[in-house]
């Protein structure tokens, strides 16, 4: 069914039909089959790869960037990025990176693997710190690789009533300074980072539902940082009546990146160590003056950051699907075609989903809803 329409829609195909068949006009062949065709995800079990559940480490009054002191060491926070870690990395790194070296040390310990820790290890071996970077989990079994990877620098950053003064300032900062860094790495040979077409589509099957918190929304300072989304054409764009917005969206190959990332502060001369940390004691006992936190959720134990509260997300990854190269928004479910799979994801009905819950376990209910609700995207 969708082969035929492909070779109707491809037009090339004409020799196909015979000379002499025309090609039907887009408005004969009914709404549903208006647009141009599309292939869809293969939304079904037999393609679920995996599924992976990751703990947002979320801070209601936003990340924190911040110097600490314990006796003769120097502790230099960054951790708390919610939803928006990989994307707001490169600007916390710069902040962290420079409130590290003005502690006059040049040889420091940054504790973490994950998108925060490296690239915050990388700014410091880029002013000629000598870095180390210690962790239990190593880059692809952090939590940072279970993430969707998508630019999302406001997602779940912050509560509206709980962030401090000339916070929105400095979030404007990290997100310009880390999209700037981000647009560097467009085109490269292993393109850990692109751009796909994303479609957001009409159609509820349940209602939205008010969160009980107010999570704060920064993304219109950023206006005109990304190209503009279009208005929908029904009958050129795939999806029909259905396709409410459609734009570029910027997305992070995770594998991908993450490989990047470590072959460059190995580059510079970093080191990596594997290590667990069971109390602050031990970590204070490092040999190095100053002491980085880039931990996520794992700062709770160590830090007594009870102002972090854990938000599950679980996502479904279909097989790598490089003919389908796009993005789809329907029905509080999200798909995004990576080079590293398609990943599928439930967000449900409003941004509390998964608040409080530090579970990492998969929910099979949760896979067979979101790949249900994928299908009918197509239908
Ligand atoms: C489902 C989901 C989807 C997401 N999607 C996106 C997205 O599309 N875009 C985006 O920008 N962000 C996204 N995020 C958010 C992003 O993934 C996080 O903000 C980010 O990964 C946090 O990175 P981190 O380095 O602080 O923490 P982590 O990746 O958790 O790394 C912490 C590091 O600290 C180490 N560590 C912790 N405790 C100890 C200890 N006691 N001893 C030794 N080592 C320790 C760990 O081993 C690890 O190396 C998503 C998150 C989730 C859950």
């Amino acid at each position: 069914m969708h082969t035929d329409r492909r070779i109707f829609m491809a037009g090339g195909a004409a020799s196909l039909l015979g000379a002499c068949t025309p090609l039907p006009r887009l408005q004969d062949l009914g709404p549903k089959h208006q647009g141009t065709w599309i292939e869809p995800f293969k939304a079904n079990r037999r393609n679920l790869m995996k599924v992976t559940v990751c703990t947002r480490p979320f801070r209601p009054a936003g990340p924190r960037l911040e110097v600490e002191r314990f006796g003769s060491k120097t502790v230099v926070h960054n951790y708390g990025h919610g939803g928006s870690g990989w994307s707001l990395s490169w600007g916390c790194a710069a902040e962290t990176a420079s409130l590290a070296r003005s502690q006059g040390h040049t040889d420091i310990a940054v504790i973490g693997a994950g998108v925060i820790g490296l690239t915050t290890a990388i700014r410091l071996v880029e002013t000629g710190a000598v870095v180390t970077v210690y962790a239990s989990e190593f880059p692809s079994e952090t939590r940072s690789a279970r993430a969707s990877g998508v630019w999302s620098p406001s997602s779940r950053i912050a509560l509206a009533d709980r962030v401090p003064q000339g916070f929105a300032d400095r979030w404007e900062r990290w997100a310009r300074y880390s999209h700037a860094k981000h647009l560097e790495m467009l085109g490269l040979a292993d393109d850990p980072i692109e751009f796909v077409t994303q479609y957001n589509l009409r159609g509820r099957s349940t209602p939205r539902v008010r969160a009980n918190r107010e999570y704060l929304h920064l993304d219109r300072r950023l206006r005109g940082l990304n190209p503009a989304w279009g208005d929908p054409d029904p009958e050129r764009d795939p999806f029909s009546a259905k396709l409410r917005r459609k734009g570029p969206a910027m997305i992070f190959n995770v594998a991908r990146y993450f490989d990047r990332l470590v072959r460059q502060f190995e580059a510079k001369g970093g080191k990596m160590v594997r290590r667990t940390f069971a109390n602050r004691t031990q970590l204070l006992s490092l040999p190095q003056p100053i002491i980085v936190n880039c931990m996520g959720y794992g700062a709770n134990a160590i830090w007594d950051a009870e102002d972090l509260a854990p938000v599950r997300g679980q996502i479904n990854w279909l097989l790598p699907q490089p003919s389908a190269r796009y993005a789809l928004y329907y029905d509080g479910v999200s798909a995004v075609s990576r080079r590293d799979g398609v990943m599928v994801q439930y967000l449900g009905p409003n941004e509390d989903w998964g608040y409080g819950d530090p579970g990492e376990t998969p929910d099979p209910t949760e896979t067979d809803r979101a790949l249900e609700t994928l299908r009918r995207a197509y239908e």
